[in-house]
């Protein structure tokens, strides 16, 4: 028999704002919504997820605070394991099977990061949750995703937004004339000084030829819409 073709695998960035639907803590109804736009194209496309933590911690605000900053970044990094979490839950609820793996070993919550393994799960037809960060202080979940995309080898990243759906030739807030483009470098986004992804990360995907799409995520459907490969929002290229 003729070997199936391999499928799309993306790796889906989400956010800590995007959990706590614009407050501290886990808006349920956000995400189960994310879950389920998820759980509709598991067994289509491969997906891994990077979650951040900005809705419970970040470390560089609660060091500013007076903690030490390495402490605040762990503070920072179980958040995220927090979204982790709570996303696999609606995700199973959905029926679609998931695996947790963090960067910090906690073996009773979720399986380590091994990524090869990982490339396993989503073979197999399960999405992979990637919690915890990098488990080293000083990244941020952005730089993250640049490395996992990379190391499990994910055709592209995509960029779940809320409250912007795309990147524009100005900030759209302020300026009625701003226009969304559809498509930017990263030494384009860099030097016009555009903070869609720190500038750790893109470095890294420039560096690496990865490329990343970066689209806004209230309209209902459009998660699914960009894991099928619907060119949504703004596309950045090496
Ligand atoms: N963090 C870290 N190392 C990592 C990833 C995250 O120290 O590899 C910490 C950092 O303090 C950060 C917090 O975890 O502020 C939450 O992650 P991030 O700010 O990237 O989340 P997001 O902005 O995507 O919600």
């Amino acid at each position: 028999p003729e070997k199936a073709p391999a499928r799309r695998r993306v790796l889906l960035k989400l956010s800590g704002e995007v959990f706590g639907g614009g407050s501290v803590g886990v808006d349920p109804a956000t995400v189960r919504g994310i879950a389920e736009q998820i759980a509709a194209v598991g067994d289509r496309v491969e997906v891994c997820v990077v979650v951040g933590g900005g809705n419970f911690f970040r470390g560089a605000e609660l060091s500013k605070a007076g903690m030490d900053r390495s402490r605040a970044d762990y503070i920072g990094m179980l958040g995220t394991v927090m979204n982790a979490l709570a996303l696999q839950d609606f995700l199973e609820q959905s029926g679609q099977p998931t695996r947790v793996q963090t960067a910090i070993g906690m073996a009773q919550v979720a399986e380590p990061y091994i990524p090869l393994r990982a490339v396993r799960h989503m073979e197999k037809g399960r999405v992979v949750v990637f919690g915890a960060g990098a488990g080293m202080p000083f990244f941020s979940t952005d730089t993250v995703c640049a490395q996992r995309a990379l190391e499990v080898g994910a055709d592209m990243v995509l960029m779940a937004k809320s409250g912007v759906d795309g990147i524009y030739t100005a900030d759209p807030r302020t300026d009625p004339g701003a226009q969304r483009l559809e498509q930017l470098t990263y030494t384009q986004a860099l030097h016009q000084n555009i903070r869609v992804m720190d500038q750790t990360a893109m470095t890294m995907c420039n560096d690496n030829g990865l490329h990343m799409r970066v689209f806004g995520m209230e309209e209902p459907g459009n998660i699914t819409r960009v894991l099928l490969g619907e060119e949504l929002g703004t596309l950045v290229t090496p």
